[in-house]
This record gives C-alpha cells, structure tokens and sequence, in this order.
C-alpha cells in the first residue's frame, strides 16, 4: 500500500490521516489536542512522536502539510526544505495565528520520520491566479509594497477539490466551466473560478474579510477601527471583537448556524438578524461574482453549513429565476453525503453540493509532487 500522511498543525493541536493514494481511502486518522497543557503530549515533537507509534509501523512515502499562508511566493505545492521552512516563518509576518503551528507541524515531522518527503500545500496557492484588479487594495501603493499588503485568499485546497469534482459531476472539463463555490464552514468564504483558475475570492490580506461567519466580521469599513481606537479600543482589544466576537456570535449570540436557526424559528429577533445579515452576504457576492465572471455554469455549496444546511442554501439563491437560477426544493432537502445537483433540470446555472475533502487534495499534490 502507497500512503500519504496528512498533517494539519494547529496551536494546540495536529490533526492527521492516513491516506492510500490508490483507491484514494483514509486509512486511519486522529487528532492529538492539548499540546501544551499538563498531563499531555508537551510539545509538537511529542505529539508528532506519539502518531508515529499509532501509524503501527506504516511507512508514508509522502507527508502533506496544511500551510495557511504562503504569501506571494508560494503559487503550488511545494517540497520542504530548509529553505522553504524559512520562507513559511517569514510569512507568519502575515499569518501569525497559522503558520507557526503549521511550521511546528513540518519541523516535528521531518524529525520523526526521517528519510520521508515533506510537502506544504498552501491555502493560498491556487488565489494567485487572481488579476491584479482583484487582488489590489487601493491605498498608498508604496505602503502596500513595504507591508505586502494584496488579497491572497484562503480555502484554496478546497477549492481546488471541490472544483474539479464539480466538473466531473456535471461531466464537462474544468477548463469550460464558470463556477461560483461557496466554502460555508466556521470560516467562509466564495471563489469566482473561471476554467479552473481563481479570479476573484472573498478572504482577503486576511481569513477576516469577506462573508459573516461565526465569529468573524468579514467585511466592513475600516473607519470603524478608527472610531473604536477613538473611543479607547487598544488593538488586541479590535483583533479579538473582530476575529472571535463578532459574525453570528456577535449579532445572534451564538457562532453555531445550527444554534442561530434554532433561535431564529422560535422568535429570537437577534438570532434572525444574525441570519438575515448572513443571507445577505451570501446574495451580496453572488452577485458580484456572477457579474465577474459574466454568468457561471454552476454554483456550488462545500463545508459544514454549505453542505449540511438546506436553508441557507435556498436562502442564497432564492428568488434568482430571472438569472436562471432555480433550486428544486425536494432535491435540495434530500440528506446525502455524496455529490449532488439540487438545480431543477430546467435550471440553465446549475446548483450543486459538492463536500470538500481538503486531506484528499493534499494528499493528491504532495504525491504528484513526489512522483
Ligand atoms: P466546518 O468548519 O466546515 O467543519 O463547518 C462547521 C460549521 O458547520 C459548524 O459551526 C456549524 O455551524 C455548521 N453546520 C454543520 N451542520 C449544519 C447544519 N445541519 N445546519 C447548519 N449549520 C451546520
């Protein structure tokens, strides 16, 4: 058996799987929490140490590394190298929350499994495809040089999945297709593709902009800040309120979808503020999006709340006959894991639930780089 390891190096802990390149299965997986904290493993090297034992001997001939941010420089799949763990800290300039932990993943791995390729596969890589006109942030050019301030965009490994499977659920080649994807998780965010490539994503310089989600913004006028830094707010104080207050916790009182539904269906005024402010969102970049890319072949709904929530899909595209755009309510109810067309056969944009599988798409790359 021919295995990937997939490692996905958080804060406080590394979530992995096993994954047989051939038939494209998770062998196994488990996530070690609580790196850190008395009573477990103490640091990433020890927690790295301690899946090698649970691997039961199993030989990976690739590890693929989840990297959130890789700049402007890092525009595919990439093997590990000192040189490029170098690179990954100094973009944590621009990512100070990921990519240390993502860095500590790398570091542990490349210890405990020696002799093994290592591949960071970027959350960035596949936004660099975006035209300078989408990407440019107008403000002081010279300020925006100096600071490498642009959008790079995020969730770009599960765009990339989720494309290409779409593509093979409608039966056309990617290469034809217009495709509006929604990533609707915890964090959330909408990619413009045009024949495979991103030409215009919703995330920004950071994971904040764009889409409500459950404890961040997205998107808002800056002059708030300076309100707030008027007003006495420190910038800790303005990085916390808009990263973890804020989104569907900070209108509706939970960051849960499933929680600001419930709340919203027996009378809750915020929680359905929260969920209309949510929908809005939603219909605010489709529209934009589909105006970029002059109509779209499909739309499509991943992640937890874009592959589980019926609602919040209709809600996204309801009322958008005129734009060809028409859900079939039965097939948009219907619970499946698999993917699916929800569109009426009529409907000429189709509208589609495709669930992402990130680990797969890294797997994927780390072993075509390999090979
Ligand atoms: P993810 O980050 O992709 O794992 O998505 C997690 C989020 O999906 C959770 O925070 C939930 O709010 C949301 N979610 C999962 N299932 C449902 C559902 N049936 N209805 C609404 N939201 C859901």
């Amino acid at each position: 058996m021919t295995t990937a390891f997939i490692v996905n190096s958080g804060s406080s802990s590394i979530k992995w799987e096993l994954v047989d390149v051939e038939s494209e299965r998770r062998v196994r997986g488990g996530i070690v929490e609580r790196i850190g904290e008395p009573g477990a493993a103490a640091d990433h090297a020890e927690a790295m140490r301690g899946i090698l034992g649970e691997l039961g001997g199993e030989h990976p001939s690739v590890i693929g590394h989840r990297v959130v941010h890789g700049g402007s420089r890092f525009t595919t799949a990439t093997l590990v190298t000192d040189e490029v763990e170098a690179a990954i800290e100094a973009l944590s300039a621009l990512a100070p929350l990921h990519n240390p932990p993502n860095l500590a993943g790398i570091r542990a791995a490349r210890v405990a499994f020696p002799g093994v390729a290592n591949v960071a596969v970027f959350d960035t890589a596949f936004h660099q495809s975006l035209p300078p006109a989408a990407y440019t942030y107008a403000i002081d050019s010279a300020v925006a040089h100096e600071h490498s301030i642009r959008r790079y965009g995020f969730h770009g490994t599960s765009y990339q999945y989720v494309s290409r499977r779409a593509a093979a659920l409608l039966s056309r080649p990617l290469e034809q297709l217009k495709l509006i994807v929604f990533h609707l998780g915890n964090g959330a965010s909408v990619a413009a593709i045009d024949g495979g490539r991103s030409v215009d994503t919703s995330m920004g310089m950071t994971p904040l902009e764009g889409l409500v989600m459950g404890t961040r913004s997205g998107d808002l006028d800056a002059g708030i800040l300076f309100h707030l830094g008027r007003a006495g707010h420190t910038l800790p104080e303005l990085d916390a309120m808009l990263n973890r207050r804020s989104g569907l916790l900070g209108v509706g009182g939970s960051g849960d979808l499933r929680d600001i539904q419930a709340a919203a269906g027996s009378g809750d005024a915020a929680a359905a503020l929260a969920l209309d402010v949510y929908h809005h969102r939603l219909r605010h970049y489709l529209g934009a999006y589909l105006v970029q890319l002059g109509g779209a072949d499909a739309i499509v709904f991943t992640a937890g709340v874009g592959e589980n929530s019926a609602p919040t899909r209709a809600a996204a595209v309801s009322g958008l006959g005129w734009l060809g755009i028409e859900l079939d309510d039965a097939r948009n109810d219907l619970r499946s894991r698999d993917a699916r067309v929800i569109s009426t056969d009529a409907s000429p944009v189709a509208i589609l639930v495709v669930p992402t599988n990130e680990e797969l798409e890294i797997a994927r790359q780390a072993i075509a780089l390999v090979r």
